[in-house]
């Protein structure tokens, strides 16, 4: 064995030690630590040692040469895009995860898919979605929109006597893809699959809004004279809007489409009563999307993919090799995604979700809500910026006054990330420049909301952007 391997696996328990004692020292300091940082792009870049350096240098090396480089997106002001951090619960499962080193799709030897089925079956529970839907891990929820628009196009295919997963896409004819405001990662998954960012007919939304008019919709329907895809969204990322997935839902009575739900940070709505009404209707869906690395407050990289369609889900992703075994009427977890050997990646959801319980992703749920609320009310009273939707979950959509111009927006928000206190993302809304704050951290109390609010309110006034 290699000299630096057998010093690394003698001091094991020591190496894992200096861990304990880094991560300790970085999560005291994330709340003071700067939200975000600007990466400046390393200079001198070393060589691969010919000889190694042992794990300890290793470690030290990349604390001196980056950590403080590092943002604080697991902390509690990092407001930008949707982005959670991990509960300790989470992250001690995690750690463990990498630690077992085990592949849940295999289901010979170990364990391990039984307990990513046991927080399948609680993360149903938490969403309100019956015992039908079976439920995935995947990397992210864009992976999980591809899973559920790959079941759409084989049903599509189903409909015009194609197997799309065993003849491909050649003989098929195109088919409607209707969505009002879908998440770029769907166009992203359209294109993987081979169907194309352009495939989307948008449908209409309501009047100031970016909720689908399901009005529209019907009418769309009504000229079809082929089935159809409609990916619905829960919870767009501008405003959260959510589209009326009930009266979409009765349509279904009427039309033949599969209804694909996006719900990646939207389908927490579930965890309280207060905004639960939002997802009614969602059961009709045919394969839904919902992320763990973000509102779950799981590290990276970890989301759901629910579908009620298995037979469809497995016609595409079947991995049948003689060596991994027949599927039989329990078909293991490799054949159910694109990836056929990944990380106990079910563990830190798992660990978080008994640590916590309900109750607990409750409490998550409707502080950030009520951040939310709280930071939109002082824009709402402010000269100096302009709300630009209701608050109806999690993210405050806004912009600054006197800003014309998305380059004035950017100036703003990398001033605010520089000053470190809090970190936001930019985006356009109805045509006009605009800043998201989006609160999905357990970690936010309501003093760091006092804070974003007085660096906002400091930094326009200095007009420091323009
Ligand atoms: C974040 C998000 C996605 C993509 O999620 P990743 O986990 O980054 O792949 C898809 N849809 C919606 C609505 C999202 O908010």
């Amino acid at each position: 064995m290699n000299e630096q391997l057998k010093q690394d696996q003698q001091n094991q328990g020591e190496l894992l030690q200096t861990a304990v004692h880094a991560a300790t020292k970085f999560l005291a300091t994330l709340p003071d630590r700067k939200a975000a940082v600007f990466p400046q792009t390393p200079t001198n870049r070393p060589d691969l040692p010919e000889t190694g350096l042992g794990a300890t240098v290793a470690l030290q090396n990349f604390r001196e040469r980056f950590e403080a480089g590092l943002s604080g997106s697991a902390g509690p002001r990092y407001l930008g895009f949707v982005t959670g951090g991990s509960t300790p619960a989470a992250l001690l499962g995690d750690w463990l995860a990498s630690t077992y080193d085990q592949n849940p799709t295999a289901d010979e030897d170990s364990i391990a898919p039984h307990v990513e089925q046991e927080a399948i079956h609680w993360l149903r529970q938490l969403f309100g979605l019956p015992e039908e839907f079976v439920g995935t891990f995947v990397s992210g929820a864009t992976m999980s929109n591809f899973v559920g628009l790959a079941q759409a196009r084989q049903w599509l295919g189903q409909q015009q006597s194609i197997n799309v997963a065993e003849d491909g896409l050649w003989g098929i004819r195109p088919f409607p893809i209707l969505a009002a405001t879908p998440h770029a990662s769907s166009k992203k998954a359209l294109a993987m699959l081979g169907l194309g960012r352009q495939a989307i007919t948008p449908v209409p939304t309501l009047p100031n809004r970016e909720a689908m008019d399901v009005a529209a919709l019907a009418e769309i329907l009504t000229t079809l004279d082929q089935p159809a895809v409609v990916i619905a969204s829960g919870g767009t990322v501008n405003t959260v809007d959510f589209d009326d997935l009930q009266a979409i839902a009765e349509l279904k009575q009427k039309h033949n489409f599969w209804l694909h739900l996006d719900a990646a940070f939207g389908g927490f709505a579930a965890c309280s009563p207060q905004f639960a009404h939002l997802l009614a209707g969602q059961t009709a869906a045919d394969s839904i999307t919902i992320d763990a690395h973000k509102w779950l407050n799981v590290p990276y990289d970890s989301a759901m993919t629910f579908s009620r369609h298995p037979e469809l889900q497995l016609a595409v992703f079947q991995n049948s090799a003689v060596y991994l075994g027949e599927m039989g009427e329990h078909p293991s977890l490799v054949h159910w995604t694109p990836q056929n050997s990944r990380r106990f990646r079910a563990l830190p959801a798992w660990m978080s979700l008994l640590a916590y319980g309900r109750s607990g992703y409750q409490d998550i749920v409707e502080r950030n809500c009520a951040q939310a609320r709280w930071l939109s009310e002082q824009i709402a009273q402010s000269d100096q910026f302009e709300l630009l939707a209701p608050v109806r979950l999690n993210c405050v959509c806004f912009t600054v006054a006197k800003a014309n111009s998305l380059a004035e927006i950017q100036a703003f928000l990398a001033k605010l990330r520089d000053d470190g206190r809090v970190y936001l993302t930019q985006t356009v809304y109805q045509g006009q420049p605009a800043i998201r704050a989006a609160f999905s951290n357990w970690q936010t109390e309501q003093r760091d909301v006092e804070i974003c609010w007085q660096a906002l309110s400091e930094l326009v006034t200095k007009k420091s952007y323009a």
